[in-house]
């Protein structure tokens, strides 16, 4: 049998200060956290040294939300994985759609920190999703799996294990229309197969999925009732103490 632990990921995108950061995890109930789920926060850069100190023999994991894929170097502007990894940071979303969509982040720049980040140890989180256009176009199945294909290219089989990735369609993110459960989990389940297909199911069987996309309390169950969906992905909803906590109880 599988048994895959749920990933409850809170990106928390251009929001908070490094104060309101330490003020969310002093509200979360660290000690209550249950031990069958994985927690991380994506914070801000700057918030990243603080968390990652409070959060230490807690449950909970910290996130960066992008990372350059070169150790060191003149990229004005950038963090590299050696600086996160210092701070203890953990985990790493890598081709969120914002910044697919508003930075130039293409396959090949996923495919490059996706490999920088698990050749370190660092846990990527890899978003992968289509447009409203193109799910129109009936090219869902089609961009996903080149979209999660270029991720992947070139990771062994430990390396692939060890990733995450979300699928979270484009139309959804931050407009309060959620996929169905059942679209959901079928695009998911068909991830699955694109990973089995590059390496066998055994590996894919152990690769975590999320869903994300207008996740909240209330509709949280739904998702994580499809058997493929691992977790979710959660931008508005992980803002506030209480319903990120309500989140994580759900999973
Ligand atoms: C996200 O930013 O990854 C996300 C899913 O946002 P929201 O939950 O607000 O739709």
């Amino acid at each position: 049998t599988i048994t895959r632990t749920p990933v409850i990921a809170g990106n928390w995108k251009m929001y908070k200060t490094v104060e309101e950061a330490k003020e969310f995890l002093r509200a979360l109930p660290l000690s209550t956290l249950p031990d069958d789920v994985e927690v991380v926060i994506c914070a801000p850069y700057l918030c990243l040294p603080s968390l990652a100190e409070q959060a230490q023999g807690s449950k909970v994991g910290i996130g960066a939300q992008n990372v350059h894929w070169e150790t060191e170097g003149a990229y004005t502007g950038e963090i590299s994985i050696p600086m996160l990894k210092a701070v203890g940071v953990q985990y790493v979303i890598i081709g969120h759609s914002e910044r697919r969509a508003y930075f130039g982040e293409t396959d090949e720049t996923v495919n490059k920190k996706v490999k920088a980040a698990v050749k370190t140890g660092l846990i990527p989180i890899i978003c992968v999703g289509e447009t409203l256009e193109e799910r129109e176009n009936e090219q869902t199945k089609a961009v996903v799996e080149r979209q999660v294909r270029a991720a992947i290219d070139g990771l062994s089989s430990d390396q692939v294990k060890k990733a995450i990735i979300a699928y979270e369609p484009v139309w959804a993110i931050g407009t309060g229309k959620a996929s169905t459960a059942e679209d959901a989990g079928e695009v998911i389940s068909f991830i699955r197969k694109t990973v089995a297909a590059g390496y066998d199911w055994q590996i894919a069987n152990e690769v975590r999925i999320q869903y994300g996309g207008s996740v909240k309390p209330e509709n949280i169950a739904s998702f994580l009732e499809q058997t493929d969906i691992d977790g979710a992905l959660v931008g508005g909803a992980s803002l506030k103490p209480d319903s990120f906590m309500a989140l994580v109880l759900a999973a």
